[in-house]
């Protein structure tokens, strides 16, 4: 393709792309095809010799666009938002053409500092603490833009795992790094996503879920409890991840609470707000926040509610030399001359542009007796408690049943990201073993970074990053701060509007209150009732929702998503699912 046919075509593309957002509500939300249907469509191998852009694109409509589920769809309702707009594509297609690379400042020098600036006005609009900004020449705090929250999480993990080993090796110079490791603990609730524990698998760290309340939520005298009897055990708490609107329910744990207990045990509190963070850009919805000054990192996902596309997740940390620590390489070809003036993301500078805080000083009363004897028969330290079976079909497919274990239609395609995880990681030696055994299969020890080292500054895992910056900038420039407010405010009046219909129907219920843009509900009676009723309206593909599972109970999950989805669209959509439960309650009952 050369400059003149672009032009023509990439135009053809653009009215493509307008009428598909414009006419979305006319598809079918959720595909109709059976597992294997493409590779029957497209040949078992790349053409030869270069093909025709017509005849390519022709295959898009034909081929692709019916194996599609329309996740912009106003009828689309299942896991959460993802979202795109208009000034959030042009971003991505001049992002995409420009194909810049912002990983250090003189890899492209407005696309660092773009990202700044953006993460700092976000910051601001949800109304987080200075601590979490960077706009003083040296706060150690700061935003980054990483892939997705289950990326912000483990860099999280990581980040404090440093710490705490850093911290547990001064205190037992003569104690190798994995065994140190072996006592590590970090702490969520049995409510939080699979990303967290996925976290914990490869941060090779014990990980013990909480009994949420019976709003979901994570209290601070629970948290506590299992710490305290952890310590006794000579384990060391290092870090906790708090949830702001669960998976299953948008339920939120108590930050203030739990921010409270991990101050007083020198645990890292990292904040996982991947949905329900949008909406703390209006002001009503900030009582959720409170005690977020108590976090060392906080993320939520712009590409989730706020109309930001997918790939958007916004990371802030009160102090990035933890990062910086954790992914400390610094190859030469990598430094430039204006390092430590301004934020590299993947940075090499000479000298650090933000001050190293202290380290939070972890007990470690019990833990040296512990680790200076063979901790591998470590058998006063009591098994963790149940992994949770992450019921919220969100990695599942969607009519996973309450026991956990049937899937939309009978598909042996792949599923290239599946929560469930044959892993058992509550044996207590596992995560030790499996450190030690991969440590000296590299022939490696652990390689903790000298404090007293000059800091290096990294934010990230990858090396390369796509200069994401610039679609949020846009998104934040063209809507305005009252723009996506009216946005967020209208997707809750809608699942209001919902919450009202289904309460006003006696054969429903809602066992879980709604927050914010998504309402659970269920049919009255037997689980296999609202299984059935799910299976059918996703069968039939004019709305689509996913199921979530509490304590054994069966629910939908009905999310507002589309910032299309209309009035006429919530009463289009409910009339749907009376028409089909009333066939289910017919069949049932006669
Ligand atoms: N955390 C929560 C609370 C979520 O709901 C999700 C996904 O919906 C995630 C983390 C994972 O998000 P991501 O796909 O960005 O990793």
């Amino acid at each position: 393709m050369d400059h003149s046919e672009f032009r023509v075509k990439a135009k053809e593309m653009v009215d493509y792309i307008a009428d598909y957002l414009e006419n979305i509500r006319e598809r079918r939300v959720y595909p109709g095809v059976q597992p294997g249907y493409l590779h029957k469509l497209l040949p078992r191998e790349a053409p030869q010799l270069p093909e025709q852009w017509d005849d390519i694109f022709r295959d898009v409509e034909t081929h692709i666009m019916p194996g599609l589920v329309h996740w912009q769809s106003p009828h689309m309702h299942a896991y959460f938002p993802a979202l795109t707009s208009y000034p959030s594509i042009m971003g991505d297609m001049l992002s995409s053409a420009l194909n810049v690379l912002c990983f250090t400042w003189a890899s492209s020098p407005a696309g660092t500092e773009l990202e700044t600036i953006a993460m700092n006005w976000l910051g601001k609009l949800l109304g987080l603490p200075e601590c979490f900004l960077n706009e003083k020449d040296d706060s150690p705090g700061g935003g980054v833009i990483q892939t997705t929250a289950s990326e912000a999480t483990l860099v999280s993990l990581l980040a404090a795992r440093t710490r705490a080993l850093m911290e547990l090796s001064k205190l037992n110079p003569d104690v190798q790094t994995a065994e140190l490791l072996g006592h590590l603990i970090c702490y969520c609730s049995d409510q939080a996503h699979s990303s967290v524990e996925k976290a914990g698998l490869i941060g090779l760290v014990r990980m013990r879920y909480i009994e949420s309340d019976a709003h979901q939520s994570m209290r601070g005298d629970k948290l506590e409890e299992a710490i305290v009897a952890d310590k006794a055990k000579g384990l060391v708490p290092f870090w906790v991840c708090a949830t702001l609107g669960t998976t299953g329910s948008v339920a939120f744990d108590n930050l203030r609470e739990v921010g409270t207990v991990c101050e007083k045990y020198g645990a890292w509190l990292h904040v996982d707000a991947a949905y329900a963070g949008s909406s703390f850009i209006c002001p009503e919805y900030r009582q959720w926040l409170d005690g977020v000054e108590l976090a060392d990192s906080f993320a939520f996902n712009p590409s989730k509610w706020l109309m930001v596309n997918f790939d958007c997740t916004a990371m802030w940390v009160k102090d990035s030399t933890a990062l910086h620590r954790t992914f400390n390489v610094n190859p030469i070809y990598l430094r430039h001359e204006n390092s430590g003036k301004a934020i590299d993301y993947m940075d090499a500078g000479e000298e650090g542009k933000f001050k190293k805080k202290p380290l939070r000083k972890i007990n470690t009363k019990a833990i040296k007796t512990h680790v200076k004897r063979d901790i591998n028969g470590a058998e006063d330290i009591a098994p963790l408690n149940k992994k949770p079976n992450h019921q919220y079909g969100l990695e599942k497919n969607a009519n996973t049943t309450s026991n956990g274990d049937s899937r939309y239609g009978d598909t042996d395609a792949n599923d290239y990201l599946n929560s469930d995880s044959d892993n058992d990681i509550d044996g207590d030696n596992l995560n030790l073993h499996g450190y030690t055994k991969i440590s000296k299969g590299c022939g490696q020890e652990i390689q903790l970074e000298d404090p007293n080292k000059k800091e290096l500054l990294h934010w990230q895992i990858p090396l390369s990053r796509r200069f994401r910056a610039l679609k949020l900038w846009f998104v934040l420039r063209n809507y305005g701060v009252v723009g996506l407010q009216k946005h967020i405010r209208e997707s809750v009046r809608l699942a209001q509007k919902f919450e009202a219909l289904v309460l006003a129907d006696q054969r429903f219920e809602i066992p879980q209150p709604r927050n914010l843009g998504m309402v659970v509900f269920r049919l009255k009676g037997d689980n296999a009732l609202t299984e059935r009723l799910l299976k059918r309206l996703n069968a039939r593909g004019y709305m689509h929702a996913v199921p979530a599972c509490f304590k054994g109970v069966y629910v939908i999950r009905f999310t507002v998503t589309s910032q299309r989805t209309t009035n006429q669209d919530i009463l289009d959509d409910w009339n749907e699912i009376k028409t089909v439960s009333k066939e289910i309650l017919m069949d049932v009952f006669g």
